[in-house]
């Protein structure tokens, strides 16, 4: 990490996130194929946050992405590290840093909106894709629950699917709720069929907008700056529990523990105990 530090923050990053089965995958790879159309290298990171297995081919990229199978001008990696120390917090950045010092262009960051890794992939990223689709309620009340406020571009996909006017509908009727300040950036609504690749173009072409205007705004180095802070905290974190040993099954800890459930001692004192030792 020393060594590709130098070489670090030329890429730029998008993150795709939305409820299961919206068609992120299908995006992640049409959006891929246009990029190397343009000829530009592409990592693409899918990361499973509800899977402890890592590396297997759980979010179905493997076929879905198939088409890039065999161009070495991309670049793709299934994640999951759910119950890893450190979680997604701890590998992804990592993960990204890797790609950005071998020269990808731009990475996408693929993964499932439940709990708290759509937040993470979103203080990653340099702009966030939430996508929904018609006739998934659940998606909509997602998008209430705060999924609104991570987004840069709203995407509706399967626009081939019925409802789909009604989501875009409600979309905005949302947005228009919210306020923005002149210059903020307000997230556009773009309806896609990722399968047939309907739309596509335009969604790239509001990406790149949503680029052109962090770079105009201090938001960009904002962003950077955030990404680099919560990954330089994740890194402490870590360190910090291996240091204390404070994990589920370290002799220390259950000794402690064991006093603490007796009412030998209470939490405070036994946890002051772990820093301190
Ligand atoms: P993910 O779980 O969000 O990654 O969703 P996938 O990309 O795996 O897509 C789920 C299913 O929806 C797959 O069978 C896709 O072929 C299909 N799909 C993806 N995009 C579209 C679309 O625009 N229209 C329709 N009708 N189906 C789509």
């Amino acid at each position: 990490m020393k060594a590709i530090a130098p070489l670090t923050g030329a890429a730029r990053v998008i993150g795709l996130t939305g409820p299961p089965g919206v068609g992120k995958s299908t995006v992640t790879g049409a959006l891929a194929a246009v990029c190397r159309a343009a000829g530009m290298r592409i990592g693409v990171l899918a990361v499973d946050p509800t899977s402890p297995f890592s590396g297997g081919a759980l979010l179905g990229d493997r076929v879905r992405m198939q088409d890039h199978a065999t161009d070495e001008g991309i670049f793709i990696r299934s994640m999951a590290s759910r119950g890893h120390l450190g979680g997604l917090s701890l590998a992804t950045p990592q993960a990204l840093r890797i790609l950005d010092a071998a020269g990808f262009d731009l990475v996408l960051i693929e993964t499932v909106g439940v709990g708290q890794a759509e937040l993470e992939i979103a203080a990653l990223a340099d702009s966030t894709l939430v996508i929904v689709a018609p006739g998934m309620g659940d998606s909509i009340q997602a998008a209430k629950a705060g999924i609104l406020e991570i987004a840069d571009i709203l995407v509706v996909n399967k626009a081939d699917r019925p409802g789909a006017q009604e989501s875009v509908r409600d979309l905005r009727t949302m947005l228009s709720m919210g306020h923005w300040a002149a210059g903020q950036w307000k997230p556009p609504i773009v309806s896609t069929v990722a399968s047939s690749g309907q739309g596509i173009d335009d969604l790239m072409a509001r990406i790149e907008a949503h680029w052109s205007w962090l770079g105009s705004s201090a938001e960009l180095v904002a962003r950077r700056r955030a990404r680099a802070r919560e990954e330089v905290a994740a890194i402490a974190i870590a360190v910090m529990r291996e240091r204390m040993g404070g994990l589920p099954g370290d002799s220390r800890l259950d000794d402690l523990a064991g006093r603490v459930a007796a009412g030998e001692i209470d939490p405070y004192s036994a946890a002051d105990d772990l820093v301190s030792g």
